[in-house]
């Protein structure tokens, strides 16, 4: 389901940008769904990905409202961080957290959504620095048996979920997908369910958790329709990637 971005009232801004319009078309895909699917109005925040596209385009979407942000990759992540300066945004982490790379990620993303192992969430609790408070934590569900060797199965995610609740510096939120491509609404709800599931069982065990973050530009709706909090946009708000 598209729901015109002309059929909505755009805020007023000052100049039209290709980036805001687009925005508004993905807030616009969100608001209809959460109608859709029974979701309180404003339940699902959105993440911009902006991994393989410049500070240009990232500042652009700042222009236009936009302040939570995701990268996939630290050294890319670098120049972005530093040109851009301490603006008022969010940087989450969503990419494979590499042991040699935590020390960065710790220092400057305020969300992890990608933890799959406990040397690595412990590295990140270490060298969180404690005047920024607790690094908010997603642990990474495999979902669809791809064999990508990323993300946790239903079975180890009890175990590293009581490990990282117990790291001081990091703050478990929830969990974390992203199943095989599928064009198929019925099989993206699937995956998404399995994840809602294992999100349920864990806060049935008593995880105080809030976070389901699942959505991609071609299965925004299907998450949402599952429960999930924070869809990760990319290619429908910044255009493909090369
Ligand atoms: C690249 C990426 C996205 C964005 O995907 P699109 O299909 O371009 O919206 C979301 N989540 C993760 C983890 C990614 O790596």
């Amino acid at each position: 389901m598209r729901v015109d971005a002309d059929d909505l009232q755009a805020p007023t801004r000052n100049v039209m940008s290709a980036i805001c319009d687009r925005i508004d078309r993905v807030r616009a895909r969100i608001a209809a769904a959460e109608q859709r699917y029974g979701r309180s109005p404003g339940s699902v925040a959105l993440l911009a990905v902006s991994k393989a596209k410049g500070e240009d385009l990232i500042r652009e979407a700042l222009g236009c409202g936009q302040r939570l942000f995701g990268e996939s990759y630290v050294q890319e992540a670098m120049s972005k961080l530093e040109a851009l300066g301490a603006t008022d945004m969010a940087w989450h982490f969503i990419g494979a957290v590499q042991a040699n790379k935590t020390r960065y990620i710790a220092e400057h993303f305020a969300w992890v959504h990608s933890v799959d192992r406990l040397k690595s969430a412990t590295r990140l609790s270490a060298q969180r620095p404690p005047a920024l408070g607790a690094l908010n934590i997603c642990l990474q569900l495999d979902v669809g048996g791809e064999t990508s060797k990323r993300g946790l199965t239903a079975a180890e995610l009890p175990r590293l979920a009581r490990q990282v609740n117990e790291l001081p510096w990091l703050r478990l939120r929830g969990l974390m997908a992203i199943p095989p491509a599928s064009a198929d609404f019925e099989q993206q709800r699937q995956h998404f369910a399995a994840v809602r599931a294992a999100y349920e069982e864990l806060r049935a065990s008593g995880y105080r958790l809030d976070t389901l973050s699942m959505g991609m530009s071609n299965d925004l709706e299907a998450a949402i329709a599952e429960g999930t909090t924070i869809v990760r946009i990319g290619t429908a708000i910044f255009g493909p990637r090369p």
